[in-house]
Parts: C-alpha cells; structure tokens; sequence
C-alpha cells in the first residue's frame, strides 16, 4: 500500500509500503476514504529526529471495512466507518465512565495517512456510518475522529449550559469547533480569541459573538470587560504556556479553564495568585471522542451542524508532504487526504 512516512522534521515521504494484517481475533482491517493531517502533527514536523526508517502518520481517518478478526462482532466487510483517536475496548469502568483515553487498553492511531490501517479492538472503536462514499457529509464526519469530539470535550469539561459565556482560546479547527461546541450547548456570548482572520470569520459562522485578537495583558483586558469581570467558562484550545497565562488572566473568579491543547509544558501556576486564590477549576484533558460520536453524529446528519468546515483544502494522498507544508505555513487551517 501507499503511506506517509515521516523521515524527520519537515521532511514527508509518500512510499510503498506492506499491508497490515489482522494480528489479533479483535482487529479490524479499514481501507480509507478520507484522513487528514492535524494539528498535532506539526509538532514532529518541527521537530522529529533524522531516522533512517521513517515514522507512519496520522491519527484520524474514515473507510471502508475490509476484514475483520474472528472475534469482532460489531462491523463486517464493506461498513463504512469512522474511527476515534484512540482505540480502547470501551467496555472497562473508565471507557463506561466516558473516559476512553484512559481505557486499561487504550492505544493511539498513527498509521492513518495511507491506502490500510489495521484497527485493534475495532468493536470498542469503529463506529458504522450510515452514509455512502460519495457522500458530502465525509468532511464532517471525519471531524468525528478528533478536532470536534476534541472540541465538544473541552465544552463538556467545563459544564457549558444554556445561557452561559464562554471563552475560546485558540482559532484552529479544534478551538473553531470548540466555539460550535458552546453554542450547540447554549452558551449566550462566546468570546473567540484568535488572530487569523479568515479562521475567526468562520467562528463567527460557528456561533461566535465577540472576537479579540489582542493577544498579552491587552487581550486579557479586552475579555475581563466583555465579561464584567472574567469569563465563568474558558476553553483553551492552544497547548501552550502562553494560552495557559490568558486562560488564568480571563476567567472568573469561581470559573473554569477546561484544555484540550496538548499542554507542552509541565509547569504553571496553581497557587494562590493564579487559581487558588480565586477558587478556579482546572479541567481538561485528552478527548475521549468516542464517547461523543453517537451524540453528535445525529446533528450531522440532519445538515444541523457543519464541522467539516474547518477542511479549507483537499489533496490526494502522494501529496500529503504538500499538506503538512500548507498548514505550517498557515496557509490552510486543515486539510483533507482524500483516496
Ligand atoms: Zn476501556
């Protein structure tokens, strides 16, 4: 099969490489329609040592089932279906508490940019689309996979309801869906802070009602008089320390920050100046999208929500080097593999 493989930092090769095959009774063999590169990815893109055999790539992806291991009950041959991030047997008490990142089998995709991927545990986390190939709901769908299961989770961490305001730290696809998220909650006011226009045009669209792209102690300031004092809800969506500092400057007092952004750093402040004098809840963590993608499938469906937005360039597979390149450059905010 066809494959990206990663050599080192910003050098993407698309190669021939052996099929996977079931390995285990409870595998699952997709052939893929669509994937796409994200955000996480750049991060070795930046910063990936040489090597000589290369790393696959990607973590998100929707196809068709091409086989399946004696054991999986739950999709056959032919299903078109989508996967979570991560793959977890969702049966053990943290995937039935909804915490499937944290499943006592969990594992994380990173072979999904290619022709094949063999899926473990396909019954835990494969779920059947109920469209075909061709359909047009595929970009919206894939986000299923991550950015806006990722985005929902960072709303539901925070206890998003009706009538609350919200802060959105962050204008890539997973803070734009993160604005969606909100309003598909309730939230009344959703403040997006962003600098990129284009991407905050399309949180506008999403149901953002104020937009700061001052970034510093001037955005902070901008945000704690939007909202009286402090937005009760802050959804960082960014992963570094910087966005950590705005999300402690913006929230109320008695607020939350809930992140969803890989956080790449390991220190912060938590004590009394920063969250503890203020009684302030941090929240947050990897996106247990699985639990998630019954609950939203529906509204994509029925064309009420429109994630696969946030896709603003479509390539093939052989160019996939292209795509990390675009979106390093801030050229497309994502892009979509299409096979
Ligand atoms: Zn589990």
């Amino acid at each position: 099969m066809r494959a990206a493989l990663m050599y080192g930092a910003g050098d993407v090769r698309v190669e021939t490489i052996p099929d996977p095959t079931i390995q285990q009774p409870t595998d699952a063999i997709v052939r893929i329609v669509r994937t796409c590169v994200c955000g996480s990815d750049l991060h070795p893109y930046h910063d990936l040592p040489v090597s000589e055999q290369g790393t696959q790539m990607g973590h998100e992806f929707l196809g068709l089932v091409e086989d399946t291991g004696s054991e999986v009950t739950t999709v056959k041959k032919g299903d078109l279906v989508v996967a979570s991030f991560s793959f977890q047997d969702n049966t053990c008490e943290f995937c039935r508490a909804g915490f499937q990142t944290a499943c006592v089998h969990v594992g994380f995709f990173s072979a999904a940019q290619a022709e094949l991927i063999r899926v473990p545990l396909a019954d835990g986390t494969l779920v059947i689309l109920p469209v075909d190939t061709d359909s047009e709901l595929l970009p919206s769908l894939l986000t299923l996979a991550d950015v806006y299961g990722t985005g929902y989770h960072a709303a539901k961490m925070a206890k998003v309801t009706a009538g609350d305001t919200v802060a959105v730290i962050g204008d890539g696809a997973v803070g734009l869906l993160a604005v969606l998220s909100a309003k598909q909650l309730g939230a009344e006011n959703i403040i997006l802070m962003g600098r990129h226009q284009a991407r905050t045009d399309l949180g506008r669209e999403f149901g953002a009602t104020h937009v700061v792209s001052e970034r510093g102690d001037e955005g902070i300031a901008i945000v704690r008089d939007l909202t009286y004092g402090g937005a009760p809800k802050v959804l960082e969506a960014v992963g570094h320390r910087p966005a950590y500092d705005q999300a402690v400057g913006i929230v109320r007092s008695g607020g939350v920050i809930s992140r969803v952004g890989v956080p790449q750093y390991e220190e912060a402040p938590v004590g009394f100046g920063s969250l503890f004098g203020r009684n302030i809840t941090l929240n947050g963590g990897p996106a247990p999208v699985r639990a998630y993608i019954d609950e939203l499938l529906p509204g994509i469906l029925d064309g009420s929500v429109n994630p696969g937005r946030v896709f603003d360039r479509t390539i093939g597979l052989d160019s996939t080097s292209d795509g990390y390149r675009a979106m390093d450059d801030r050229e497309a905010l994502k892009v979509l593999i299409a096979l």
